[in-house]
């Protein structure tokens, strides 16, 4: 199979725009012995103008030989085993070139049979993956009319859809991340496997799924990525309780959150918050919601002891039952959530005197706090408050303890 090669006067991406330690990578391999190039998402970020994120690298070298050429290089992965080679604080991901069959439809389980260069671009998702940069020649090498389509900007499946879909349903969500972050036009076949196939991304890895949808939620175009996941019906499947909540017209503050997020990963990426934060968006106004009801029928106050458990339960049902939080994140969320109404109590009457309490994570509820400012206005005051006294409480020297 012969390639059509863009030269550099065609694509004119500057070699600079390459991550000078996925150069020395490449250069490593290329020394003993080995083909490399740069593939997948970086190149095509760099077509489309956008700024690539990493830097994925593909090779002959098998991971045991990536993993002798450098010193600090860690093999990963069961089902797709990949060296993380570390060159000063960055980490680039290298993939032994490997092969697969794009008709079989069933689910892949294990992808780590070797092959060569045209067999690693046959078996990735969609053709605008499916080029490599080659920075000796600063050619992109293309195989699969993968630069065609992504100057068209048309995002077209390698292969039949439906197989391929079948065979990893994760690139049906892939297929819909592309499209809410570039808002390319998806090949009319595609669409049909989209639909057709759509159940089987309950046969997909939920751990797989959930890293999607985080990257998604912090990439800047988390409002149309979750609209879309609506619109193409894969919400009631993998968050049945938000998808119904939405359907009921309950819950379009999760849309507010969600784009003021986008807004501020989009023009201030240093501040893009963690992600326990933007995970809470999602909870947050049906918890609030909950507990106005439960407050309602009730003489006494509920105390934050009450509301940590609701918000505990709510998290669970708010993912359940496909996804799967881990417990790290879930219980940074239970913090942040339930600090809400220590900043403004369900009952409005009720004063609050401005403690700093001593409890996990208070930093990540304050910028949580500042999220719900944002786009409540009425409540910046208070935020600017809390965030003072919480600065105050930061600057005070540590207790002495007195020494025995
Ligand atoms: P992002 O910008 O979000 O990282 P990406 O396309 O680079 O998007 P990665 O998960 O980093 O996504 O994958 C790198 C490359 O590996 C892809 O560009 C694609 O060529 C290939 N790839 C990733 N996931 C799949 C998959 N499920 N099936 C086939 N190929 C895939
Ligand atoms: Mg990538």
């Amino acid at each position: 199979m012969t390639p059509r090669i863009y030269e550099k006067s065609e694509h004119q991406i500057p070699k600079e725009k390459i991550d000078p330690a996925a150069l020395i990578v490449i250069e490593t391999l290329r020394k003993a012995g080995h083909i490399a190039y740069i593939v997948g998402g970086s190149v095509r970020d760099l077509i489309l103008s956008h700024p690539p994120k990493d830097f994925d690298l593909s090779t002959s070298a098998k991971p045991e030989e990536i993993k002798r050429l450098f010193n600090r290089c860690f093999l990963i992965g069961k089902r797709f085993r990949l060296a993380h080679v570390h060159i000063g604080s960055k980490v680039i991901e290298v993939a032994t070139f490997r092969k697969g069959d794009n008709t079989n439809e069933s689910l892949i389980v294990e992808d780590n049979e070797w092959g060569n260069e045209v067999e690693d671009v046959l078996r990735r998702d969609f053709t605008i993956n499916g080029l490599y940069y080659d920075p000796q020649t600063e050619t992109i090498i293309d195989y699969v009319d993968g630069y065609k389509d992504a100057k068209k900007s048309l995002l077209r499946a390698i292969g039949n859809p439906f197989a391929r879909f079948k065979q990893d349903p994760v690139r049906m969500i892939r297929l819909l991340k592309f499209r809410a972050r570039f808002g390319v036009l998806i090949e009319e076949t595609a669409i049909t496997a989209l639909f057709e196939c759509r159940n089987e991304i309950l046969k997909s890895s939920q751990a797989r799924i959930l890293e999607e949808l985080l990257r998604m939620l912090e990439s800047g175009y988390g409002d149309p990525f979750i609209k879309l996941l609506a619109e193409h019906g894969f919400l009631p499947l993998l968050l049945p309780k938000l998808s119904e909540s939405f359907e009921q017209g309950q819950n379009d503050a999760v849309f507010e959150f969600l784009k003021e997020i986008d807004s501020i990963v989009l023009s201030e990426p240093k501040k893009t918050p963690s992600r326990s934060v933007f995970l809470s968006a999602l909870v947050f106004p049906l918890l609030e919601r909950h507990l106005r009801l439960l407050s309602e029928n009730r003489e006494k106050p509920m105390h934050l002891g009450e509301i940590q458990e609701e918000a505990n339960f709510m998290i669970r049902d708010a993912f359940a039952p496909f996804l799967i939080l881990p417990k790290k994140l879930s219980s940074s969320m239970v913090s942040i959530l339930t600090s809400q109404f220590r900043f403004t109590p369900i009952e409005k009457k009720k004063q609050t005197r401005q403690r700093i309490p001593a409890i996990p994570d208070f930093n990540l509820a304050l910028q949580f706090f500042e999220l719900r400012s944002r786009i409540e206005p009425g409540l910046q005051t208070l935020y600017q408050e809390w965030d003072y006294f919480w600065k105050k409480h930061r600057e005070r020297p540590p207790k002495r303890t007195r020494r025995r």
